[in-house]
């Protein structure tokens, strides 16, 4: 594909916790819509614990006039609310949904009448038919908690066979590893999207902890690079532009069906990437 072809693009946020927040990331979508995102999605606190901000965020980004999906966990929930917040997100004129199981924060018991995502992405087929165009997430380096690779791959497999449209997958630095899932996939008879999620480098203790937490690898030079700029945060965000940058690049040579980016809410990144990229 050449850079003047269109890649398709899409945006992440979290719903913020307060007034200013919110007023902040407003600001940062009117310069992120730059990009002209296919759609903008919104992220749901497990057990519903950011339900209203969630659903107050993907409504603003659709009175913006930008299609917007809606982040929908399961863990915790039962029948009856998730066929209530279905009902209120159809109401709102929602048309897309990230399916996902969620995690419990530590203390809540699992609890709920879900146990996967596969679970969830079944009943919103059986309650809403065709309503919602569905993505889940995917894991090139394996979800931390799965068996196995291979009984991972079964699980990502499952979720679409119970009716998933697409996938975004969670954010990696190394391009083989997302190139042999979609293969390994595709061997499996699962061809739907996989769109690579993309997280820029601005700060790498947040980066570190959130690695950490979703079994995303660091690459060891990547790693030992950042810890050598120390607090030196000017010298991590020109080593974050160039690493994501060039990842975006080789993604975009292999055929990608488009590039997620997770924006933390914050737009320069982001914004920088997509000039690089021409997009
Ligand atoms: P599942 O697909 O259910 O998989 C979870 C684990 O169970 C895996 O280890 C899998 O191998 C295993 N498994 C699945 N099915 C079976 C089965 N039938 N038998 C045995 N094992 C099985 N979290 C949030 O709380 N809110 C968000 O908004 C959010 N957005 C995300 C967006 C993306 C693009 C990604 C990649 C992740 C997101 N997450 C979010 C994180 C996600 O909730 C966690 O990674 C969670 O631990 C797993 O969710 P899942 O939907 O992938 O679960």
């Amino acid at each position: 594909m050449s850079s003047s072809d269109a890649l398709p693009i899409s945006l992440e946020f979290f719903p913020p916790k307060t007034p200013e927040g919110v007023d902040k990331l407003r600001a940062v979508r009117q310069q992120l819509y730059a990009l002209k995102p296919e759609f903008c999605s919104v992220t749901y606190g497990a057990g519903g614990s950011t339900q209203e901000g969630t659903f107050s965020t993907v409504s603003a980004i659709l009175a913006e006039g930008v299609p917007a999906a809606s982040h929908f966990s399961c863990i915790g929930a039962t029948r009856a609310s998730v066929r209530e917040q279905l009902a209120q997100l159809k109401g709102m004129g929602v048309k897309r949904l990230v399916a996902l199981r969620g995690d419990l924060p530590s203390g809540y018991g699992a609890g709920g009448e879900f146990q996967h995502a596969s679970d969830l992405v079944a009943f919103i087929r059986a309650e809403t038919g065709d309503d919602f165009h569905i993505e889940v997430a995917a894991y090139p380096e394996v979800h931390p908690q799965a068996k196995s690779p291979d009984a991972d791959l079964q699980a990502y497999a499952a979720k679409v066979k119970a009716g998933a449209n697409g996938a975004i997958t969670q954010y990696f630095y190394n391009t083989d590893a997302y190139f042999r899932f979609v293969d390994d996939a595709y061997k499996l008879g699962v061809d739907v999207p996989v769109v690579p999620g993309i997280m820029p480098i601005t700060n790498s203790t947040q980066l570190m902890r959130f690695s950490d937490a979703c079994g995303a690898e660091i690459p060891r030079w990547i790693r030992a690079r950042l810890q050598s700029y120390a607090d030196d945060s000017a010298s991590i965000k020109a080593f974050g532009l160039d690493v994501v940058t060039d990842l975006c690049e080789q993604l975009r040579n292999g055929g990608v069906p488009g590039l997620h980016f997770y924006t933390m809410n914050q737009s320069a990144a982001t914004l920088e990437i997509g000039a690089r990229l021409g997009l």
